[in-house]
C-alpha cells in the first residue's frame, strides 16, 4: 500500500483545500485563497476562543452563563465561506488530504499553547457508528492523526458515541447539551490510557460548544486531569 500511496502522490499533485488549483513547490494553499483567510486570533473569548461581537468584552455570554468543563480552547479559523468549503469537502466530499493544511494551520497557530497546556494525549471527537460506516471516516480522527504526526504527541480515539442523537434542530441549547450528554462516551477499553492526563480534543468546527463541553464533561469523571480543544473553525460569539 506504501508504494501504491507514493505513485499516487506524484500522478495526482496537491491542490489548494478551497479552490482545488494545483499548488506549485511545498505550498499547502493558493496565495488567492490564503487571502480570504480570516483568522480567530483577535478579540477572542479568554476561554473558547471565540471571536467577540463586543470589543470591550472579554469572555462570551456562553461561557460566562454555563460550566463549560474544558480549561481552554481556541480555533484556528474565523467559519466564513473560504474554510467552510474546505471543511465541507474535508467532511462530505472524502478530501481527506485536506488535514494536512488543517494541522499545519493548527501548528502555526497553536504549537506554543499545545505544549504550554502540557498535552499528554490528543482524543478527536467521534462520529456516530452509521456515520462512519456511510462516510468511511471520521474527519476529526483523520485531522488528529495529522496532527500528531507534526506535534509527535500520542492520540487515541477515547470517546464513543452510543446512541443516535435526536435532530439538533428540535432542541434547545440546554437540551442539546443533555442530548449530546447521552450520546458521547469514554471508551471503557481506553480508561487506563487517558486517567491523570491531560486532554486536547480535536474536532473540525466549534459551535454551540455543547460537543466539546459534554466530551469534556464525561472525560473528567472517568479520571481525567484536564481537557483543552482545538478546532480548526469557530463562528461568531456574543
Ligand atoms: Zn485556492
Ligand atoms: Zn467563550
Amino acid at each position: 500500500m506504501k508504494g501504491l500511496k507514493s505513485i499516487l502522490d506524484i500522478v495526482y499533485p496537491r491542490t489548494c483545500p478551497i479552490c482545488g488549483k494545483t499548488l506549485s513547490d511545498d505550498k499547502l494553499i493558493c496565495d488567492v485563497c490564503n487571502g480570504r483567510l480570516v483568522y480567530a486570533n483577535k478579540n477572542t473569548c479568554i476561554h473558547c476562543g471565540k471571536i467577540l461581537k463586543d470589543r470591550a468584552s472579554t469572555i462570551c455570554k456562553f461561557c460566562e452563563t454555563s460550566e463549560t468543563y474544558f480549561e481552554e480552547g481556541r480555533s484556528v479559523f474565523y467559519y466564513n465561506d473560504a474554510i467552510k468549503n474546505a471543511l465541507m469537502d474535508f467532511k462530505y466530499h472524502n478530501r481527506r488530504e485536506n488535514a494536512k493544511f488543517f494541522a499545519e494551520s493548527i501548528m502555526q497557530s497553536y504549537a506554543d499553547r499545545i505544549s504550554l497546556w502540557n498535552i499528554d494525549l490528543i482524543v478527536p471527537i467521534p462520529v456516530h457508528k452509521k456515520k462512519l460506516i456511510e462516510r468511511g471516516y471520521n474527519q476529526a480522527a483523520v485531522l488528529t492523526s495529522e496532527l500528531c504526526k507534526l506535534s509527535k504527541c500520542d492520540w487515541t480515539e477515547a470517546l464513543i458515541r452510543v446512541e443516535k442523537t435526536k435532530p439538533q434542530k428540535e432542541l434547545t441549547r440546554l437540551d442539546r447539551l443533555n442530548n449530546l450528554e447521552k450520546a458521547i462516551m469514554v471508551d471503557d477499553k481506553k480508561l487506563n490510557l487517558i486517567k491523570d492526563k491531560n486532554i486536547l480534543i480535536i474536532d473540525d468546527i466549534y459551535t454551540t460548544g455543547a460537543t466539546v463541553s459534554s466530551s469534556s464533561k464525561v472525560l473528567l469523571e472517568s479520571g481525567v486531569s484536564k481537557v483543552f480543544f482545538i478546532t480548526v473553525a469557530t463562528g461568531m460569539g456574543n
